[in-house]
């Protein structure tokens, strides 16, 4: 089957009259949020007391589900399986393909996609939010990175949310690093790895960030003090020496060594 020839008939003969009725209900009350398509793939994120995120596939033919409650029962549909294909069977366009979208809009001009985001803007609030933000100078970037850090350390926020929001900060400062502006760009790594560091010091959670974020600011961060032509070497200095006191430096963790050795020798 195709997910183009499910409908409402075929959908109906799924699951439970019970799990049938919760899952309308969930739909319904717009429960049922951030939709995406990719190819044999729809996604969904179904909000019901916490949010469940919600996969159909088909393979071979076959619908095959994943959703981590544990309102299913031996070979039956959870609610959230079935709202997801509700959603869909009613409103598929509600469902995103990102890959569709993204080879669309590289056709377009640079003048009309200025004209998609300006208007964007004015229809959509949470747009200028985000405008907002990709123009952000570097004292509020730092200034924002204190807030996650702040929010993390008093429990506000999860750790793996705030490496989603850490990511975002990160990729402003590559766009910095790809404008030509290498010092700005290394001040926020450094600053994101020396805070998140801080912090697990602080909480005595060594494991706190995943390694592989820690590991790839490290390494972005050595990698602009080496491209950098005109380094603030007294900056830098100071930035490597509060990294080398860090416990993740002396435990081994981030090795310091090669970094310092280059950094010396371009003096
Ligand atoms: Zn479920």
């Amino acid at each position: 089957m195709r997910f183009e020839n499910l409908d409402a008939q075929t959908l109906e003969q799924i699951g439970t009259p019970e799990a049938q009725a919760a899952a309308r209900l969930l739909v319904q009350n717009q429960q049922v949020q951030h939709g995406y398509r990719s190819g044999d793939r729809l996604q969904i994120v179904v909000w019901d007391e916490e949010p469940f995120p919600v996969e159909v596939r088909i393979k071979d033919g076959q619908l095959t589900s994943m959703c981590s409650c544990s309102q299913v029962e031996g070979q039956e549909v959870c609610p959230h399986v079935l709202a997801l294909l509700w959603s869909w069977v009613e409103e598929p366009g509600r469902f995103l393909d990102r890959a569709e979208l993204k080879e669309r809009l590289k056709k377009y001009s640079k003048k009309d996609l200025l004209e998609i985001i300006l208007d964007l803007a004015d229809r959509v609030p949470e747009v200028r939010g985000v405008l907002k933000e990709e123009g952000q100078e570097l004292d509020e970037i730092l200034e924002s990175i204190d807030h996650l850090i702040d929010d993390v350390g008093t429990g506000n926020l999860e750790p793996a949310e705030a490496e989603d929001k850490l990511r975002r900060t990160q990729s402003w400062a590559d766009r910095l690093a790809q404008a030509g502006q290498l010092a700005d760009a290394r001040v926020i790594y450094f600053y994101l790895l020396d805070n998140l560091l801080g912090l697990e010091e602080r909480l005595k959670q060594e494991k706190l960030f995943s390694p592989t974020l820690k590991t790839d600011l490290f390494e972005e961060y050595c990698q602009l003090i080496y491209e950098d032509r005109h380094l603030e070497h007294d900056l830098v200095q100071q930035e490597l020496e509060q990294l080398e006191n860090r416990e993740a430096v002396t435990r081994g963790d981030l090795d310091l060594s090669e970094v310092k050795q280059k950094f010396s020798g371009s003096g």
